[in-house]
């Protein structure tokens, strides 16, 4: 079976939230063997903390994504700095800048700054979101020694050249199959600089099927095949060689 691992994905949203555990052993039948549950708010994070995968694939990351930077107190970050050994990735963090609210940037940035502090001190992974402030991000992320993984990056074409340069890793959503710019990004990157991800219950890459489900990223490895013009076996076993050098852990295939 081709070994499929997803870096970035989101189990306490529904319609997945209503079976995480059936969820998991489906996609485990079908060679998903390591997924990466994102969390997006502090309750996320104490969900995740309460959860016992029977299937060992499960891995957290723990984080605030930038919407929910005006709720965020002092004590979520302390809480999750605290628990941060329970997780093997910093995520979903980052800017979102589409719909600001009063004071929302300042917030966000704040935010941000301490998931890159955390990030360099643990020298855990971050896992960044970015819309409408891909250079913002990449401007921050430069001047430190965070390790990067930008999760579904759209930003222009100098910026990925930007983010390659530094090593950084490109995680590619399964909507590339529908996405020429995600192809493009793709075509730029070498192969030791790629994940896939689903961002499910988004992002599907099949027009019929929805939540979107980590064992769709056959068609992402098939299309990178494809773009690199290498065999699937061999995009595959290079992605999960990726996962376990960036996230530093050892997977059963
Ligand atoms: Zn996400």
């Amino acid at each position: 079976m081709i070994p499929i691992v997803d870096d970035h994905c989101h189990l306490w949203f529904p319609p997945i939230s209503e079976e995480v555990e059936e969820y998991i052993e489906r996609n485990k039948k079908e060679g998903v063997i390591a997924i990466i549950n994102n969390s997006s708010s502090i309750e996320q994070v104490k969900r995740s903390l309460e959860f016992k995968d029977s299937q060992g694939i499960l891995f957290n990351a723990f984080g605030i994504h930038p919407i929910h930077a005006l709720e965020a107190r002092q004590e979520d970050l302390l809480f999750i700095e605290k628990n941060i050994d329970k997780a093997i990735a910093i995520g979903e963090v980052g800017l979102d800048y589409a719909n600001l609210k009063e004071g929302e940037k300042e917030k966000q940035l704040e935010l941000f700054e301490f998931f890159i502090r955390l990030s360099e001190k643990t020298q855990k992974p971050l896992i960044v979101h970015s819309r409408a402030a891909a250079r913002e991000v990449v401007e921050l992320l430069e001047s430190s020694n965070a390790r990067v993984v930008m999760h579904y990056f759209a930003g222009r074409k100098w910026l990925v050249k930007k983010i390659l340069d530094h090593g950084w890793m490109l995680s590619i959503p399964t909507n590339i199959v529908k996405l020429q710019q995600l192809q493009d990004n793709v075509a730029l990157a070498p192969m030791d600089q790629l994940l896939t991800e689903t961002d499910a219950p988004w992002l599907s890459p099949y027009k019929d099927k929805y939540p979107n489900e980590s064992r769709y990223i056959i068609e992402t490895l098939r299309k990178i095949a494809e773009i690199k013009n290498l065999a699937l076996e061999e995009v595959a076993e290079q992605i999960v060689r990726n996962f376990e050098e960036t996230y530093k852990v050892k997977l059963e295939r």
